[in-house]
């Protein structure tokens, strides 16, 4: 994760240890997370030693590619300390996970997983070798008690397959399974999964090792506070990742701790018309030693509106030009800091912290503790147990209130800003699928994105963090933007020879990768190599408006280098017309390529298009290859398996 880095500056400073800084009256006050003093017992820092020298008995591993999964990990690891166990965090990439047959050497011990899915079925990046492990046969787990919480979203194929696949194969290990696995769905609202699955699994831990709750509800501080005054700039953190001061001084190579500064050398609208706005954005990447394939992701670290920024510090009366640093109580924890400290609130409100997405329950409970009106503390509770997870989904989820939002509307809060900085989650890198391929544009990098912007129904205007960030460097004003980036490998490949067929369906921004898969077949065909059929699908809403690339598009077209292009326009008649409906006139086009060992690709949206090109696919396979729903399915499988069939949709 992103989240390491050395504070090597902390010993000079005046340090100033307390847990309000302003501390009102009546203001209420948190416990400490107590940490039982370090015993040495064993040489080994394996996560079995570091359990026993701290009295820990239940660890709980996160497998995390968006921060939620260890966010639920560390609530579940607080939790713990409610029913007299003690719990820890731990990242499975950063330990030996042959040691999870020692747990039992702990009496009354626990191991938790929160596990999310990734792509199609993957395990994260950190959970990746703990996966293989365990494919790999893993060893005997008889006495270890275990529950695993599954991360994922419904509308993808392989619904939460990494934690149901942990959670059968720890069975099949020996461990004891203490509930039924949680499956949370992001698509609907994966927060209130996880509230109802944990009021579920703390009273069965409770009965099964024979403690209780402590009654102690209290909201556990997990970090300290320290204003460090007169800090020289280059010891504070401005927004890099990892390395203090890596935007000044750049080193490849670049990845997710080390992004690369890429300036934008164009920024355009694609849109001819309508309210509506898509950017083509290019990045440029000379001299940075990134390279790039078509069909693999661009990761961008936005920065949040300065305005909203700015908002928060008026309501809360802080000075966000105070530079702090937040340390971790537990001094035994892998995460020292919630970001990059020392840093300025400003700085952590801008680049560090998710400021805009709508809050989970238990930042509303932390929330409460601060609310001076006894009406406004009740309301916020009453939206955090299951029981209340109606009022939770009306008031924050399709109200799309954020931070910023309960504060205005709850004015009795008063919450200090170190704590809204402990309590916001991390703002997470934002992904594209490149639009153009490196055998063109080698020294850069396209996107293409479309703003965000929408009306809650409070009537408050919000545009998307990373779409509207971008939305403002335009290259037109004398001055360069950089833009941190990294890019992300996909499994979103044209066939290994040009001459193979294929067909791309990527209606609206799904058209990104497929531009870059369209220079390459041109670049190839212009070379003199033997290019198979090329067909796309396209949607948009109109013709005149929305219909991105069009002059590229035609061009492909005219010199043969696309040799099909079937568009639905939805809007442009009466009867709506989207990508799946052409596929299903083409039923016979698409068996022929399958047969001829074309290759099918689908990018966009997950949610209901990906979906339905995969049932008209199948239809295809009954209809035109006379199966039955279960041979066609064995062949969709099949294409999947052997990479023929991919989907690279969000
Ligand atoms: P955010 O601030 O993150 O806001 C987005 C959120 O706003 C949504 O999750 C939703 O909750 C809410 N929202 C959005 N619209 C509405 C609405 N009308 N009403 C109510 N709520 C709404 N995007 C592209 O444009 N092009 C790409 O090529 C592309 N490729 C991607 C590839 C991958 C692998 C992934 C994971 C995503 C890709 N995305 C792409 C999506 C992209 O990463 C961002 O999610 C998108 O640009 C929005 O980011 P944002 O920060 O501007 O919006």
């Amino acid at each position: 994760m992103i989240d390491f880095f050395v504070l090597s500056a902390a010993g000079g400073f005046a340090m100033y240890w307390f847990f309000f800084r302003n501390k009102k009256q009546d203001q209420p006050t948190f416990k400490k997370l107590t940490v039982t003093p370090v015993v040495e017992r064993g040489s080994s820092s394996g996560f079995i030693n570091k359990m026993k020298n701290t009295n820990r008995n239940v660890v709980v591993f996160y497998g995390s590619q968006t921060g939620t999964a260890e966010e639920f990990a560390t609530r579940l690891a607080k939790d713990a300390t409610r029913y007299g166990m003690k719990g820890m965090v731990a990242d499975p990439e950063e330990c030996d996970m042959e040691d999870l047959s020692q747990l039992t050497e702990i009496e009354n011990s626990l191991v938790i997983f929160c596990l999310a899915t990734y792509g199609e079925g993957d395990p994260t990046d950190n959970a990746q070798e703990f996966y293989d492990y365990l494919q790999g046969g893993g060893t005997d787990l008889d006495g270890i008690k275990y529950a695993v919480f599954a991360l994922g979203n419904k509308t993808y194929e392989h619904f939460n397959a990494m934690g149901k696949y942990v959670d059968s194969r720890l069975e099949e290990l020996g461990a004891t399974r203490l509930i039924e696995v949680g499956l949370g769905d992001d698509d609907s609202n994966i927060e209130e999964d996880f509230v109802s699955w944990r009021e579920k699994f703390w009273p069965i831990v409770c009965e099964h090792f024979g403690v209780q709750a402590t009654g102690d509800d209290s909201s556990i501080r997990q970090y300290s506070l320290q204003v460090n005054e007169d800090l020289p700039k280059e010891k504070i953190y401005h927004g890099e990742i990892s390395r203090l001061g890596s935007f000044n001084v750049q080193k490849p190579p670049y990845d997710a701790k080390n992004p690369f500064l890429a300036p934008i050398i164009a920024n355009r609208e694609l849109h001819k018309g309508g309210d509506r706005s898509c950017m083509h954005i290019e990045l440029d990447i000379t001299g940075s030693k990134i390279r790039y394939e078509s069909g693999d992701h661009v990761a961008v670290y936005p920065m949040n509106d300065p305005d909203i920024v700015e908002r928060i510090g008026k309501r809360l009366e802080t000075d966000l030009d105070t530079v702090i640093t937040l340390t971790n109580v537990d001094e035994e924890a892998s995460k020292k800091h919630p970001f990059p400290n020392p840093t300025s609130y400003r700085t952590a409100l801008t680049h560090y912290l998710d400021i805009q997405s709508p809050p989970r329950t238990h930042i509303l409970r932390e929330l409460a503790e601060y609310a001076e009106d006894p009406k406004e503390k009740e309301f916020l509770m009453s939206m955090t147990s299951s029981d209340g997870k109606d009022k939770y989904n009306d008031w924050i989820v399709k109200d799309h209130r954020n931070i910023l939002a309960i504060l205005d509307d709850l004015k009795s809060l008063k919450p200090p800003m170190d704590h809204i900085c402990e309590m916001l989650p991390r703002l997470q890198a934002r992904y594209y699928s490149i639009s153009s391929s490196p055998k063109i544009h080698p020294t850069s990098i396209h996107i293409t994105a479309v703003l965000i912007s929408y009306t809650t129904r409070t009537g408050r205007s919000v545009k998307g963090v990373a779409t509207k960030w971008l939305a403002d460097k335009p290259v037109t004003d004398g001055k360069t933007y950089t833009v941190p980036i990294f890019v992300r490998k996909s499994q979103f490949r044209l066939p290994f020879k040009p001459s193979t067929p294929v067909i791309m369906i990527g209606p609206g921004t799904g058209l990104a990768p497929f531009r870059g898969f369209l220079q390459e077949r041109d670049y190839l065909k212009k070379e003199g190599k033997p290019v198979g059929e090329t067909i796309l699908y396209f949607g948009c809403r109109y013709k005149a408006q929305d219909f991105i690339y069009e002059e590229e598009i035609n061009q492909y077209l005219k010199n043969g280098s696309l040799t099909k292009l079937h568009i639905a326009f939805s809007r442009d008649q009466k009867e709506k017309v989207y990508v799946q409906h052409l596929l299903n006139k083409n039923k016979e086009e698409i068996w022929r390529l399958l047969e001829n060992g074309g290759h099918i690709y689908v990018c966009g949206d997950a949610r209901n298009m990906a979906r339905e090109v995969h049932d008209m696919l199948e239809r295809s396979v009954i209809e035109q290859g006379n199966l039955d729903a279960t041979k066609a399915a064995e062949y969709i499988k099949k294409l999947q398996s052997k990479g023929r069939y991919s989907c690279d949709v969000w």
